[in-house]
């Protein structure tokens, strides 16, 4: 016969052999006695995860529900179902694994070329400097050729002028 698996009044999980059946045993939470009553309670099973000991840890189902959300036994650990041990997955609908986190904090991709990093070797500002250079000389180059072409219509007239006379 296997452990006999049962609460303690504050709610802890206690196992022990059915040879002590009616005795009381301490508990390791709350340091009370428990009685070890001749059958397992409903709902309380040992629990056996890597690191555990070999004999396996009373729970609760509530306890080992919980404990599978959050991940401290996974679908592979045992549990003493019926007087075999079996994976838990095979006992309990677990819940979809969560979905893959996609971290706020990871980095958003650029969507435009403004925001992407420097090319090494480019000079963007450079380069905006030259054009807007470029832009600057072409101003007073037009000016200037207006102001000889005004030059050249005056100097056109002026003959034309001295040619009638
Ligand atoms: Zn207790």
């Amino acid at each position: 016969m296997n452990s006999i698996v049962f609460p303690c009044p504050c709610g802890n999980a206690l196992q022990a052999p059915p040879e002590q059946i009616g005795q009381s045993i301490p508990c390791p939470r709350c340091g009370g006695m428990a009685t070890v009553p001749n059958a397992s309670a409903d709902g309380f099973h040992l629990v056996y995860a890597p690191g555990m000991q070999e004999i396996g840890q009373p729970m609760s189902m509530e306890d080992i529900q919980q404990a599978l959300q959050v991940g401290t036994l996974t679908s592979h650990d045992l549990i003493l179902w019926k007087g075999t041990w079996l994976p838990l997955g095979s006992v309990f609908e677990l819940p979809d694994p969560a979905p893959p986190e996609i971290a706020a904090e990871s980095p958003s991709l650029p969507t435009s070329f403004s925001q992407l990093p420097p090319i090494p070797g480019s000079n963007p500002k450079g380069l905006r400097q030259s054009t807007s250079l470029s832009t600057k000389r072409k101003g007073p180059l037009s000016a200037l050729l207006i102001a000889l072409a005004i030059v050249a219509i005056g100097i056109i007239f002026a003959i034309l002028l001295i040619v009638r006379n």
